[in-house]
């Protein structure tokens, strides 16, 4: 989908480092991987979306800078190997990203919610982070440093912002972030999570079948987003999520830890009556 996006033109903000990042292959976790091998990153990109992910690596030229590989974040086993191999191809992990995530359910009245896929959303959103964080922290305490990321959402921080599983598990991504993040400080592990407004994206727009994602769609559903937004007259872009990310991942965030960045021009702020 289009992307209207703020750039940096700076370059080399993580020369020499290693990434993992989760759900890369689309939306804003691929705004990431380009964004991140655009500052010197080396990354590998985790998702269950094989050819989307390997077409990604491609465009890099194939293996020098990207990788893939197939990993169902909520498979405690395909994230440890993923971790794995990102340290055995690159020889070590310094950023993981914890980006994958979906809306799950769509069904809104409590009463009606089915549990099972209650349930789907958080070994996605929640386990899914838990388990980056687990084997991240393996191989980032021996080297006493690393940087944790993980996209929340503005549902993180009111209610009212969609189905009760997508909003309770982003809830639950800022509670892991400040948990873990206490914890690993004394190794020198930084851990943060952002939470960004609505973008269209494959997630956010799940609700349509592919083939009715059109550019009116998307025109659409940006007026909507518009019309309720806090900051008029720009649109939030996966990019402008990507720099928040750049910025928490980057040694200009040093001291930075236990935060859940808001990305949402200030709808947080205002619309507190949600929370
Ligand atoms: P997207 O659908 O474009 O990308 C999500 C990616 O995650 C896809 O590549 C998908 O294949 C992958 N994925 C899904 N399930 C997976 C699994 N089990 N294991 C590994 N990979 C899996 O969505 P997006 O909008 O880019 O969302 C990225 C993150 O940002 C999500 O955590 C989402 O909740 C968050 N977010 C999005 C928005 C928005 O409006 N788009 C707003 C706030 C937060």
């Amino acid at each position: 989908m289009a992307d209207t996006t703020a750039t940096s033109s700076a370059t080399g903000r993580l020369e020499g480092k290693v990434a993992l990042i989760t759900g890369g292959a689309s939306g804003i976790g691929e705004a990431t991987v380009k964004l991140f091998i655009k500052h010197g990153a080396k990354v590998c990109i985790a998702d269950i979306h094989d050819d989307r992910g390997e077409q990604l690596c491609e465009s890099f030229g194939g293996g020098k800078h990207a990788i893939f590989f197939h990993c169902d974040v909520s498979k405690e086993d395909d994230v440890s190997k993923a971790v794995d191999f990102t340290v055995e191809t690159f020889g070590t992990l310094d950023i993981l990203v914890n980006n994958a995530g979906i809306t799950g359910h769509k069904v809104l009245d409590i009463r009606e919610v089915d549990f099972r896929e209650f349930k789907k959303v958080f070994e996605i959103n929640v386990d899914g982070v838990f388990l980056g964080m687990k084997h991240a922290a393996r191989v980032m305490i021996p080297r006493g440093k690393g940087s944790i990321i993980s996209l929340a959402s503005v549902a993180s921080v009111i209610g009212g912002m969609g189905p009760h599983g997508y909003t309770g598990s982003k809830h639950a991504v800022v509670g892991l972030t400040k948990s873990v993040a206490a914890e690993l400080g004394k190794h020198g592990i930084r851990v943060n999570c952002v939470s960004p407004y609505a973008i269209p994206t494959g997630l956010s727009m799940a609700h349509l079948p592919e083939s009715e994602r059109t550019e009116d769609a998307v025109k659409d559903f940006l007026a909507f987003v518009g019309s309720h937004a806090n900051l008029k007259g720009i649109n939030l872009g996966v990019g402008d999520v990507a720099e928040a990310v750049l910025f928490l991942a980057s040694d200009e965030a040093r001291y930075v830890s236990g935060l859940n960045l808001t990305v949402d021009g200030g709808f947080s702020v205002v619309n507190n009556e949600l929370k």
